[in-house]
């Protein structure tokens, strides 16, 4: 089994200095193991220099949570992805269902979004996942497959092999609901032979997809255990670093286990 990615997306938490605890706690408690789960801390914009600097000297990496389709120029307010990478960003997450629910992001902007990404060689974290009544009304694979086709399917292959794609029902993000491992590994397969279809077999195979929506310690290892669950994007609980440092863990198990 491929080794296995946890991506801490912190959202709007957290003062400072709360920035700071967090991200220490996370580097003490990882800085003497001999990690095979890559790592990625994603704090809002202005504690992401902090992470980036830490970073530097530790065995985790520097996320944001968003990043302008627009390269420079008057558009107040945004964050152009080469200026990220410019502060040694290297994972950028794309159209989380927040930012597709309060901001109206479209799957055209998505795309837009991972070609910014990719030029400035930062890996786009693609998010799909479908709300309760869709899958309530069995629309489930139907409304994550035009998802990912529409933000990723323009890509060759040279440039999709950038590219991690984090599963997030919708319904379970915040919700302290999670999807069954049977649920999450259904949809995971499913995903990857969108791949494989559309690229082939070893880019499949090399596919990161994640799965993130109410995952904490006690559920993270029978999800990551599935064959096709690569990793988390953890919410709620990479707020704690007891929490986010035992998913790490059962990372690392699970690949070890398997
Ligand atoms: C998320 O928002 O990406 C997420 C997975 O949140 P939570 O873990 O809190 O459900």
């Amino acid at each position: 089994m491929k080794s296995k990615l946890v991506i801490g997306n912190w959202k709007m938490n957290k003062d400072f200095e709360a920035a700071e605890e967090l991200t220490t706690a996370i580097q003490e408690a990882i800085e003497n193991i001999n990690l095979k789960t890559e790592v990625v801390l994603c704090p809002p914009f202005p504690y992401l220099e902090l992470v980036t600097d830490m970073a530097d000297e530790s065995n985790f990496n520097a996320g944001a949570q968003n990043c302008s389709q627009f390269n420079d120029g008057a558009y107040t307010g945004e964050v152009s992805a080469a200026m990220l990478a410019g502060m040694g960003v290297t994972f950028c997450i794309v159209g989380h269902s927040e930012r597709r629910k309060y901001f109206h992001e479209t799957s055209e902007v998505i795309a837009e979004k991972v070609d910014r990404l990719i030029e400035q060689e930062i890996i786009p974290v693609v998010c799909c996942g479908e709300v309760l009544e869709e899958r309530q009304a069995g629309r489930h694979f139907e409304v994550v497959e035009a998802q990912i086709k529409e933000a990723l399917f323009h890509l060759s292959k040279e440039k999709f092999e950038h590219v991690v794609i984090a599963y997030e029902p919708v319904w379970a993000i915040g919700t302290g609901e999670t999807a069954t491992p049977a649920q999450a590994e259904e949809m995971h397969k499913f995903i990857r032979t969108l791949v494989e279809k559309k690229y082939g077999t070893e880019t499949a195979y090399n596919s990161y997809i994640l799965y993130g929506g109410s995952c904490n310690p006690s559920n993270a290892m029978d999800l990551f255990t599935q064959e096709d669950v690569d990793g988390g994007l953890i919410g709620g609980a990479s707020l704690k670093s007891g929490d986010f440092v035992a998913i790490i863990e059962a990372a690392e198990t699970a690949v070890n286990e398997n």
